[in-house]
């Protein structure tokens, strides 16, 4: 169907036969809205927490527009359970890297597409520890955040239930929990974590806490255990927002409109947005009208599109009177241990994210650094695992092979460091342009001195624990895993980009919702507390209902918490926990 064709037609839930996710058919019915029609809400990108976004709002009454630049999977006729085939699923486009460490961008770093980054996760869903909303009143490092743990825990809990993530009963660290669905059984490099915590008394946790399904639920299968989950899970086991979110988005009349790509947020003469230019599949450049804007882009994108928006009154980009827009990018350190063992370890039979220890999370003095690092399980696929062989040992040409040929004996265990957030690593716009003419992003990454040590003691501690699981051989690779800040939160209109709810401080009815707007990031994957922030925005929307668009005075209270527009099944029964 063309993009613009003028159907205001059939939509609701879908018939049957009809359905999206695990085996979905994407003839289900959808609104179209037309160009000239202003919406409440357009939502730029369609990701993790877009997703979360675009159903809320829709389950709540309000007419909302996803624009992905990427497409709208099929996820039985796009994924194949074959790594290369599956490089499709990220940000490929051009990006320009720099500074003294810079990161490694395009594949494995940022997804595009309906779902964003959650089709390609792990699905790694620890929560962030209290501690990590107050770093600079505890460490006197990086920033405290302008909400508290107590502010999101709500919305973990919530979220957890409709990924739903599976794990121990009692999660120790942190603020002690368990979760709703019971742990999944160890793989291989859960047995190297675990074996090797226990011989050097680090206590340990297994089977999660990973949002990967432990048994069937409503129309979503089990967990087979064949480690792709960072090729999609055509199986329909991990959660992504593509099938847990977005699929009663549309049934409650939201419209994602694919393969559409953001250029510039438009403002109007009274200071507030009115709308976004974007190129459609054809190419042709179009505008959505809408009474306010969501940017959900991710920590490169959001910055570039708002960079890129710059206009009068904005010179230096939309909603950058303070200047911290594009600044405090954050990566986490990623390096991966790989061990060879003299029996087989078969680590691909395994979803890579099911065991971890948060022993190191917290601050200690006598590290001589602050804040800490998690310890995970990671499940390299065969091109993923040449490469770490390549960089890591030196193996090529027939040593590569070789290596190679024994893999089945190689496990791997990866650490999860804390970065600071530091004002020079950051996002601004190159020279270069992408396809549509625009203007790519320009990252600059270095590591300062905490971060240095940080990752010397903990690549240390894991290549520790790889030898007391009984490695005969340890090697590893620098690497970085996820992407946030950029867009960072904060009370104060001078320092930051959005308040606690994601509004812009400059702009009423212009919002930023994803990865970018996290001021530390802690060493838990992002992935959860970015969902959780998506849901506490949205409860915070709906009860601002059209005072939002009417720019008037706007509340800092919390929203109460609407359990009652989570997706069906939520509170269903799965396999039981034990406590
Ligand atoms: C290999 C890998 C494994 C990971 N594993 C984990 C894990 O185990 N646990 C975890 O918590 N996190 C994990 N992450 C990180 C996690 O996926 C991201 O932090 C998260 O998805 C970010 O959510 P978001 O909503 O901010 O952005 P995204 O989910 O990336 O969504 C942004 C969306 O916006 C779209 N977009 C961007 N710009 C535009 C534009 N101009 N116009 C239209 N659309 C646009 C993009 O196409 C994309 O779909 C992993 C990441 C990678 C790369
Ligand atoms: S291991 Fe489980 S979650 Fe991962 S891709 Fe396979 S079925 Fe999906």
């Amino acid at each position: 169907m063309s993009p613009q064709a003028p159907l205001l037609g059939e939509f609701g839930a879908p018939p049957p036969g009809h359905r999206l996710g695990s085996n979905q058919q994407l003839d289900m019915p959808m609104r179209r809205y037309r160009d000239s029609e202003c919406v409440d809400y357009c939502i730029v990108g369609v990701g993790s927490a877009g997703g979360v976004l675009l159903q809320r709002l829709a389950r709540g009454g309000f007419q909302v527009v996803g624009l992905e630049a990427g497409p709208f999977w099929d996820t039985e006729r796009d994924w194949v359970s074959d790594e290369a085939g599956s490089h499709q699923l990220y940000w490929n486009e051009l990006r320009i890297t720099g500074g003294e460490n810079p990161l490694a961008l395009g594949a494995n770093n940022s997804g595009r597409g309906v779902g964003g980054g959650s089709v390609h996760w792990a699905a790694f869903v620890p929560r962030f520890h209290p501690s990590d909303f107050r770093v600079h009143t505890l460490d006197g490092v990086g920033v405290d955040w302008p909400i508290a743990y107590a502010d999101l825990k709500p919305y973990y809990e919530l979220i957890e239930r409709e990924m739903p993530a599976s794990g121990p009963p009692h999660f120790p660290w942190g603020d002690p929990h368990g979760y709703p669905y019971g742990p999944h059984p160890l793989g291989g490099n859960g047995n190297i974590l675990v074996t090797g915590c226990t011989r050097l008394g680090i206590p340990v946790c297994i089977g999660g806490p990973v949002a990967i399904l432990a048994g069937s639920r409503g129309d979503r299968p089990h967990c087979i255990y064949r480690g792709f989950c960072i090729q999609g899970c055509k199986v329909g086991a991990k959660q992504s927002t593509l099938i847990s979110h977005v699929p009663d988005a549309l049934a409650h009349g939201a419209e994602v409109r694919d393969h559409c790509m953001a250029a510039r947020i438009e403002l109007g003469d009274d200071g507030r947005v009115t709308g976004v230019i974007f190129f459609d599949r054809e190419g042709r450049e179009r505008r959505q009208l809408a009474k306010a804007v969501i940017v959900c882009g991710y920590a490169i994108e959001t910055p570039r599109l708002l960079l890129n928006s710059a206009c009068p009154g904005f010179e230096h980009g939309l909603a950058n009177s303070s200047g911290t827009l594009g600044r405090y990018l954050m990566a986490q350190a990623g390096n991966v241990v790989l061990g060879r063992f003299d029996e087989l370890v078969r680590q691909y039979k395994a979803p890579p994210a099911h065991a971890l220890t948060e022993e190191f999370y917290e601050t200690d003095p006598a590290r001589g650094f602050a804040r800490g690092f998690a310890v995970q399980t990671v499940g390299p696929l065969p091109i993923a695992m040449a490469r770490q062989f390549a960089v890591a040992k030196g193996a090529w040409g027939w040593g590569l092979r070789q290596v190679m040929m024994d893999s089945n004996h190689w496990g791997a265990i990866a650490l999860l460091g804390e970065i600071l957030p530091w004002e020079d690593n950051r996002v601004e716009i190159a020279e270069e342009k992408d396809r549509h003419g625009l203007p790519v992003a320009k990252v600059t990454f270095n590591l300062h001195e905490n971060d240095k040590k940080l990752i010397e003691f903990g690549k240390r501690k894991v290549m520790e624990i790889m030898r007391a699981a009984g490695a005969t051989e340890v090697v590893q690779e620098d690497r970085y895993a996820h992407l946030v800040g950029a867009a960072r939160m904060g009370s104060d209109p001078r320092a930051s980009v959005v308040d606690a709810f994601g509004r812009t401080h400059d702009i009423p009815n212009l919002f930023i919702c994803d990865g970018s707007i996290l001021p530390t990031q802690g060493s838990a994957n992002p992935g959860l507390t970015i969902q959780a922030l998506a849901a506490r925005t949205a409860d915070y929307l709906i009860r601002e209902g059209a005072a939002v668009f009417s720019g008037g005075k706007h509340s800092m209270e919390a929203p109460p918490l609407r359990r009652d527009l989570s997706p069906p099944d939520t509170w269903g029964h799965g396999v039981p926990t034990m406590s």
